[in-house]
């Protein structure tokens, strides 16, 4: 069952030709901006000259400091009046970047988002709440557009004050919600906070969660906590916003749509292509927009292509669940560790709750991480000597796998700082920096 089927099964070959087609057609538009004009010029390539799709390999990357240094209309390929929408981040340092759509943008792009949503199992027939901020964050528009595309009743809920989306849900009987996965562990307190279950109080069925990074045993636990199945959501305002990556219902990688990007994972240190299998920075070019297109945009995401097929019959190719940043990775001690490692280990352990922070931290000269994690208040009532056991067993599970032992400091839930959008878990505060 499938939203398109003529475009999700393509075969291989029809894939590739119907790439080449698009990233020659993609060229006439860039080649229109100032950006991209130039370079086209320096490279002496015209739309059109593609005939193999890896002649994308010609092109050298472009970065989000490309986006800064050309902010704001540098990579623009049409006069104004054919825009109709931008987004941008939040540009808390330096220049933000932008991304412009007209018309064709935008309803690609929510078709896109109905084809993600559908290829997740949700149907016309749900009523699909979207908790999540509206405006410049892509999230909420994305969904918003994707969800009226799929033709389901929806819920622009936006992001916060839990007893609200808690009484949305159980006024209007949501079946889908959406959720960045950090927020979700607080909502299910709120739900506990007044007597209530998801399952026996709402019809909740299935979470869309993403937009932060975050592990199985995450997905996991949100799945529990709730009673549904979490599916996996991936995209970046670069590449239009969420729609970009989505997990159909086996839930094995996400299906990345490749009849409107082409995909590479390359080696972060060497930029060289890497086959697949092997985890590296993925790398994006869009190939069906035309007011702002991108070429082989850097994302920093590290992960990697699932080789094989999916059992759903789709034969755009899964990315695995991204386990995070190339610019996420910290070193203490001498050792390289991912934030996304020290979460795979706490939630593997019952008693701790979804909330924690590490703190890298100059403690008598020495650089420190300080993992402080929330768990139940019954904890601290209880045997002081069971709470140095769970530390103890906490602080050498992280030292396991990640080869430096940390500081852990067992916090109540509920007490450690909580982010209105994406959840924030690394501070460092170093006297030296790495
Ligand atoms: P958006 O506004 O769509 O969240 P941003 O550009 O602010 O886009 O953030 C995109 C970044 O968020 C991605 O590059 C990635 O690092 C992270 N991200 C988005 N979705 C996921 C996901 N499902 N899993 C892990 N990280 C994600
Ligand atoms: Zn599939």
């Amino acid at each position: 069952m499938y939203w398109e089927k003529n475009y999700e099964t393509l075969s291989k070959n029809e894939l590739t030709d119907l790439q080449i087609d698009r990233f020659n057609t993609t060229l006439k538009y860039a080649a229109q901006s100032s950006f991209y004009g130039n370079l086209l010029q320096k490279l002496g390539i015209s739309p059109g000259d593609i005939s193999d799709i890896r002649q994308i390999q010609d092109f050298p990357f472009t970065t989000k400091q490309d986006l800064r240094n050309n902010f704001p209309y540098g990579f623009l390929t049409l006069p104004k009046k054919e825009l109709i929408r931008l987004h941008s981040s939040s540009g808390t340092t330096g220049n933000p970047t932008v991304i412009f759509h007209n018309r064709h943008d935008i309803d690609s792009w929510a078709n896109l988002m109905a084809r993600s949503l559908y290829c997740a199992g949700i149907r016309e027939t749900d009523v699909f709440q979207n908790i999540c901020g509206y405006g410049l964050f892509t999230g909420g528009l994305g969904f918003q557009y994707g969800i009226e595309k799929l033709g389901a009743l929806s819920i622009p809920a936006g992001a916060g004050n839990s007893l609200r989306q808690i009484k949305l849900m159980q006024d209007y009987g949501t079946t889908v919600a959406h959720a960045i996965p950090s927020y979700l562990g607080r909502l299910h307190e709120v739900f506990e906070m007044h007597g209530l279950t998801p399952q026996k109080d709402t019809l909740l069925r299935t979470l869309v969660i993403g937009a932060e990074p975050h592990t199985e045993e995450q997905r996991k636990r949100i799945e529990d906590l709730f009673g549904v199945k979490a599916y996996n959501s991936f995209g970046l305002s670069e590449m239009n916003g969420p729609g970009v990556a989505f997990e159909c219902i086996y839930q094995n990688g996400l299906h990345i749509w490749e009849d409107a990007y082409y995909v590479e994972i390359v080696d972060p240190d060497t930029l060289q292509p890497l086959p697949d299998g092997e985890y590296g920075e993925l790398v994006m070019t869009t190939l069906n927009r035309q007011a702002m297109p991108l070429i082989r945009y850097r994302t920093r995401d590290i992960t990697r292509i699932i080789p094989g097929k999916c059992k759903c019959g789709r034969t755009h190719r899964r990315i695995d669940r991204i386990t995070g940043r190339t610019d996420d990775m910290f070193i203490i001690k001498g050792c390289n560790i991912f934030p996304m490692q020290i979460e795979g280990i706490l939630l593997k352990i019952p008693e701790v709750g979804s909330n924690y922070l590490i703190n890298l931290e100059t403690i008598n000269d020495v650089d420190e991480m300080v993992v402080s994690v929330e768990v139940k208040k019954e904890w601290f009532k209880g045997d002081i000597h069971k709470l140095d056991l769970l530390t103890k067993q906490i602080t050498s599970m992280i030292r396991d796998e990640v080869l430096a032992k940390p500081i852990v400091k067992l916090v109540e839930m509920g007490s450690l700082p909580q982010q209105e959008g994406k959840a924030v878990r690394v501070l460092d505060n170093r006297k030296n920096g790495i």
